[in-house]
């Protein structure tokens, strides 16, 4: 079940993923692309000309990169619960937009695919509402997501991927599309485009005419248009696609000579030989920068006989502004803004026809210059039309992008490996030597003094008396499957209520987590109604049990004598001991806590031998910070821990204090965790209300990666 859990969830990661990564990526490199769409959306809102264009421009590549980059965190689960949650908002955003298009349509096509593919308003809907379930299912289960990158690294990953999209979308900006997806690419024959194949449907429109008499408007369509009463006075007229018809990729290029109202597009397009079309939407706010090498071109094309002319949606007024500007002498014709913008994100952008076929293009910043036409274009690899290099820039991505994040992937995972076996090996050989009985060695000593190599890291929680059994093996479940999905890199255990035992057992993964109760009797069977035992305990396959908490201690009057035979009942079944101690305030203020705390361990544990003593972990936990949200604060805690070490050392000699694993517990979180782990005695935490949340824990038991 839980198998299938984490691959659903790696399901819905994976399209989350592969959208966001293919459409951030087709709009980040169509910047001016996306410019316009926002454009589109702002006119729909009433806001036309209220946002400034460069704002526009921003808001496209920023928007883009950020789609892009999230998809690509998605991908390698970086920053998991951050990401889900953010691409939850991303999402919900999203399918907002696209309902009300889907029932106002106040724009044809949203652009979540820039050109490269066109949805209608409602398969756009339905695919945001696909992609929103998927995006609450991860923000659900965050880390299931199996992570391809150690947390040290990811950054390198994040930084890298937002420097390539911001590149290749700054450099199409610059230049033009790295990959053109609109209907005026290189190669394409504008003439062809715009044929209509044999045979195929046209869009059927139905016209209506809003006319109105005496303050009444009415509506008429062509059969009951009042033509014979001319007291209707026509208003308006608005059409609907009654049966969508084949579009030709080109269905809107006309070249029209404003001064005469010729129709000059066949004649442009029929011509044989080259044609420059020098394009500007709007030549008000044409880049004017480089109008030298336009006069340059003009005049090669005029010294070769190629014809040249500027297209624009502009006035007259805008037109003559230029001339003025540029000195141009080229003829100016008229063509639909929407479409020049088609034709070339570049203002001015130019392009070569050969024929009726696009040739070439340039954007403003490339234009050729006079070394580059030194000759007839014939004679010239700018006259012909180029390979397709699609291929060429693919590859390229590949190498610039795609991969060194493999070698980084594959370079973490190699690190991740090596320093696990590193430890895995010393962990083997201390034991070894130990084992063969050199622990009076000094290079045993040397070893046995980094904690870290001998004793074990720790997370322990205490559920107390919280969650009813469905609820627990639902936790369980929880914190099995995302450690499943992460593994961890200290030793886990859960401590529950004796009811969740046996079930709770059966959902966990023993390699991973550990099985505790929370207590046991001190005696060993018999007539103590209510009470569970010690072997009651290991018979559901928990192998832990907590003792001497201050919550037993304080209110079931929990003695060092009882303590102390619970303590023997446990080991004496092959349970692993937690056990707990701490002062309370007063004892605190009072200074005393050493004295407690050494009192607790000499009444309860400190009779044991030193084999059983090695089934022991101590817990130390501040009876003021236990459930009060107040810490100790990192050294409070170390000072303590040490102390604690140094008691045991007296006992049972420094090797055997070195060995024991000493936590510390108290509203451990994990935003504190990590500071407290760092310290040197502190060996890992007793976790209560932040073990309650599969989350929190989990982010309290990655407080041991680095
Ligand atoms: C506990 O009771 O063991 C404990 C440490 O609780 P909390 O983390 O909620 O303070």
């Amino acid at each position: 079940m839980n198998r299938l859990k984490i691959f659903f969830v790696n399901l819905c990661r994976a399209l989350l993923a592969i959208t966001f990564v293919f459409s951030g990526f087709v709009k980040a490199i169509d910047p001016l692309g996306t410019q316009y769409k926002i454009g589109d959306y702002l006119e729909a809102l009433g806001l036309a000309g209220q946002v400034p264009e460069w704002i526009q421009l921003m808001t496209s590549v920023v928007l883009s990169a950020v789609e892009f980059l999230l998809g690509m965190l998605i991908l390698l689960a970086i920053q998991r619960r951050l990401v889900s949650k953010l691409t939850t908002l991303f999402m919900i955003f999203m399918t907002g937009i696209t309902l009300w298009l889907t029932i106002g349509n106040p724009i044809q096509d949203c652009g979540c695919f820039g050109d490269a593919l066109r949805l209608t308003n409602a398969q756009t809907f339905g695919k945001n509402v696909v992609l929103l379930f998927a995006a609450l299912v991860l923000m659900r289960f965050p880390l299931y997501q199996v992570r391809f990158i150690s947390k040290t690294n990811q950054w390198i990953a994040s930084y890298f991927t937002l420097i390539f999209i911001l590149v290749a979308s700054l450099l199409s900006l610059y230049h033009l599309p790295i990959f053109d997806f609109r209907p005026y690419y290189i190669g394409q024959n504008i003439r062809k485009g715009m044929e209509m194949p044999p045979g195929a449907q046209q869009t059927v429109y139905k016209t209506t005419f809003i006319c109105t008499k005496d303050g009444v408007q009415k509506e008429f369509d062509e059969n009951n248009y009042p033509y014979d009463d001319s007291t209707w006075v026509f208003v308006d007229t608005k059409q609907e696609i009654l049966k969508q018809g084949y579009e030709p990729p080109i269905h809107d290029f006309s070249i029209t000579n404003e001064k005469t109202g010729e129709d000059l597009t066949q004649a442009i397009l029929n011509k044989k030989g080259y044609t420059f079309l020098l394009v500007s939407p709007h030549l008000e706010m044409a880049d004017d920068g480089n109008f030298g090498n336009i006069e340059r071109i003009y005049e090669y094309a005029r010294e070769n006989g190629y014809d040249f002319y500027g297209l624009t949606a502009s006035t007259e007024m805008g037109i003559r502004q230029w001339r003025e500007l540029t000195g141009a002498r080229y003829p100016f014709y008229t063509t639909d803004g929407t479409t020049l913008k088609t034709m070339i994100r570049s203002n001015p952008g130019l392009l070569l026809l050969y024929q009726g076929t696009i040739i070439n293009k340039w954007s403003r910043n490339d234009l050729p210059t006079a070394e580059q036409l030194s000759a007839p274009l014939p004679l010239l690899a700018m006259g012909h039309e180029p390979e397709n290099n699609t291929w060429t820039k693919i590859v390229l991505i590949i190498l610039c992008y795609i991969l060194p994040l493999i070698f980084l992937i594959v370079a973490d995972r190699l690190w991740a490996w090596t320093k696990w076996v590193k430890k895995k090996e010393e962990w083997v050989k201390t034991k070894e030597q130990w084992i063969m009985g050199k622990e009076q060695s000094n290079k045993l000593y040397q070893l046995l003094k980094h904690k870290r190599q001998m004793r074990k890291k720790i997370v322990a929680g205490n559920w107390k008396m919280n969650e009813t059994l469905q609820e627990g093996i639902a936790l369980a479940k929880e914190i099995n499957s995302a450690l499943m999905a992460d593994k961890p890199n200290c030793d886990v255990i859960i401590c529950t209520p004796f009811i969740h035992l046996a079930s709770v057992a059966q959902v966990l993964d023993k390699e991973l987590v550990g099985l505790g109760a929370e207590n046991c009797a001190d005696k060993e069977k018999g007539a103590y109604t209510g009470e569970v035992s010690a072997a009651m305990v290991k018979s559901t396959g928990a192998q832990y049990v907590i003792l001497g908490h201050s919550e037993r201690r304080q209110y079931y009057g929990e003695t060092a004598e009882i303590l102390k035979d619970k303590v023997q009942l446990a080991l004496a079944n092959d349970l692993k001991v937690i056990f707990c101690c701490g002062e309370t305030l007063e004892e605190r203020e009072a200074n005393k806590q050493n004295e407690v705390v050494k009192a607790e361990l000499e009444g309860s544990v400190f009779h044991l031998n030193a084999e059983d003593w090695k089934n022991i972990i101590i817990a130390y936990e501040p009876i003021w910070a236990i459930g009060t949200g107040k810490t100790a604060t990192a050294d409070q805690a170390e000072e303590m821990l040490a102390y604690i070490r140094s008691v045991v050392a007296e006992k049972y000699g420094k090797e055997a204090a070195e060995d024991t694993s000493i936590l510390y517990g108290g509203s451990c979180k994990p935003s504190n965790a990590k500071e407290l782990f760092s310290k040197p005695n502190i060996d890992g935490g007793l976790i209560g209300g932040a073990s309650l949340k599969a989350a929190d824990f989990k982010g309290i038991i990655d407080a041991w990666k680095k």
